[in-house]
Formats: C-alpha cells, structure tokens, sequence
C-alpha cells in the first residue's frame, strides 16, 4: 500500500497526453484560472497547455523530473482536466481513481517505465455494517467485528 501520494514522485501524464480544455478556463478577463501565456489554441473552442500538444510532451507548468520529484506550477489554478483526473488520495493511506483514468494513468506511466497502479479501495468505503440478530445481540456484533478485522488484514486486499 501507497503510504504517500503516487504523483508526487511521478508525473507521467504531464509529459505524456496533450492536455487540453475548454477555452474559457485560460480566459483570464474571464475569471478563468489558467495562466493563458501557457496555453495555446487547438481549435476555436479547445486550448492546451503549452508543451503537450507535440511529440515529446511536457507541460510547460511542470516542474522536477518526471520519475523523481514533480510539482504542478499552477496547481490551484489548473484546469479541469488536470484537477478532474489522477489519484484522489484518502487521509487513511487508500486511493482510488476512475477506471478509466486508471487505464491512462498506467500508459503514461508505462511510457516512463513506472510500475502500474492498482486501484485501491478507500476503506471507509468498504465497512460493512455491525450485523444484529434478535436473539444474540453481542454475539453476532462481536462475529461482525472480527469478519471486518479479518477483512482489513487480509494481505491479498492490499495487492
Ligand atoms: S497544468 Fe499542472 S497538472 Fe496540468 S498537466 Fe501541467 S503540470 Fe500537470
Ligand atoms: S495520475 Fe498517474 S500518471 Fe499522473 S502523476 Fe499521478 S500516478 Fe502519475
């Protein structure tokens, strides 16, 4: 299990995929919060960070190495696609990502020769409920409890 943010240390899909958005995020007369000197025109609606949309990507606000050590320039004032996609990290050492992110996330960091991700369910999401009988109050509280404890020490889920 992750105990720190993955993307801290990588940043593969900042030097991997063109990233682009929807023209109004980098309109700063507009309130958009994108600096718009680093972005340019991909069509009359679309624009893109600056270095992505060429062979050999690299956002222009992309700070470190790739691999190493990364932080985003204008991480508060990415935009949409950046904030929308990656890791989102839990406070008890999970994290989890929309499949198909996931899937993108792993090509990029596979272009980089980075071990893949595997999703990991936040474990908030998977505690099941203290189980109750008429009969034996305690009992099948106590058989729940142990059900759960088993559950969250069970090597294979961490995988
Ligand atoms: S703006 Fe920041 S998060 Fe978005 S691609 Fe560039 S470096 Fe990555
Ligand atoms: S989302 Fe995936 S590819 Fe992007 S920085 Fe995080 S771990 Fe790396």
């Amino acid at each position: 299990m992750f105990r720190s943010n993955p993307c801290l240390n990588c940043g593969a899909c900042c030097a991997f995929f063109r990233v682009s958005f929807y023209w109004q995020e980098s309109e700063n007369e507009l309130g958009g919060p994108v600096p718009q000197e680093m972005t340019e025109d991909i069509s009359p609606y679309v624009r893109a960070m600056k270095g992505t949309n060429q062979a050999h990507p690299r956002c222009v606000a992309l700070r470190g190495q790739v691999h190493e050590k990364v932080q985003c320039a204008i991480y508060a004032q990415r935009s949409s696609t950046c904030a929308d996609f990656g890791v989102h990290w839990t406070s008890d050492g999970g994290f989890y990502q929309d499949y198909s992110d996931l899937e993108r996330c792993n090509k990029a960091r596979s272009a980089w020769h980075l071990r893949p991700l595997f999703m990991q369910v936040p474990r908030v999401q998977i505690q099941r409920p203290i189980m109750k009988h008429p009969r034996a109050h305690g009992h099948c509280a106590h058989a729940a409890l142990r059900l759960h404890r088993s559950h969250h020490n069970n090597p294979a889920r961490n995988q």
